[in-house]
C-alpha cells in the first residue's frame, strides 16, 4: 500500500491546483480515498462519513471523484452496475472480487502484466490505452467458511 499520508497530500495539492474549495467534508473525504480501504464504491463513502458530518452530500462525494478522476488519482473499477474506487493506488492494477462476500482485494504486484500487453500488440496489433482487470471468484476467508 503507498502512503496514505502522502497520497493525501498529493490529493490535496491536486485539487488546490485546480482551485477547489477545501470544506472539512472534502478533505474527511480525501482522507478516506488516499486510504480507499476496502475499494468503497459512492455510497460506502458517503455512508462512513455521514455520521461525523451530517450535512454532507451524495453529490459532493461525486464531484470530488470526478475531478480526482480527472487528475487521474483514483482509479475507477467499473462493475457495470456500480462502480468502486482505488484512490491509494491510482494506476491500473488487478483485482480481484469474492462472489461471497464481495471484497475487492488488490491483486497486484504480478508481472504478467508486461507480457498480456505485449501479447495483445503482437496478436492483434491493438494499443491499449486503458486497461481492467477483474478476477471474480471466492476468497480465502470464504473458502474456510468464515
Ligand atoms: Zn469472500
Ligand atoms: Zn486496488
Amino acid at each position: 500500500m503507498t502512503d496514505p499520508e502522502l497520497r493525501y497530500q498529493t490529493l490535496v495539492e491536486k485539487l488546490q491546483i485546480r482551485g477547489s474549495r477545501f470544506t472539512s467534508h472534502r478533505l474527511a473525504l480525501l482522507r478516506l480515498l488516499a486510504v480507499s480501504e476496502g475499494h468503497p464504491n459512492a455510497m460506502q463513502l458517503f455512508e462512513s462519513l455521514r455520521p461525523q458530518f451530517p450535512t454532507i452530500s451524495l453529490a459532493t462525494v461525486y464531484k470530488t471523484i470526478s475531478l480526482l478522476k480527472e487528475e487521474g488519482e483514483v482509479l475507477e473499477i467499473d462493475l457495470h452496475n456500480d462502480s468502486h474506487y482505488d484512490g491509494n493506488k491510482p494506476y491500473p492494477h488487478p483485482h480481484l472480487i469474492c462472489d461471497v462476500c464481495g471484497i475487492i482485494m488488490d491483486g497486484d504486484e504480478i508481472h504478467f502484466k508486461q507480457i498480456i500487453h505485449q501479447e495483445i500488440k503482437e496478436k492483434f496489433n491493438f494499443q491499449v490505452h486503458r486497461e481492467q482487470m477483474v478476477f471474480y471468484g471466492v476468497c480465502e476467508a470464504c473458502q474456510k467458511g468464515k
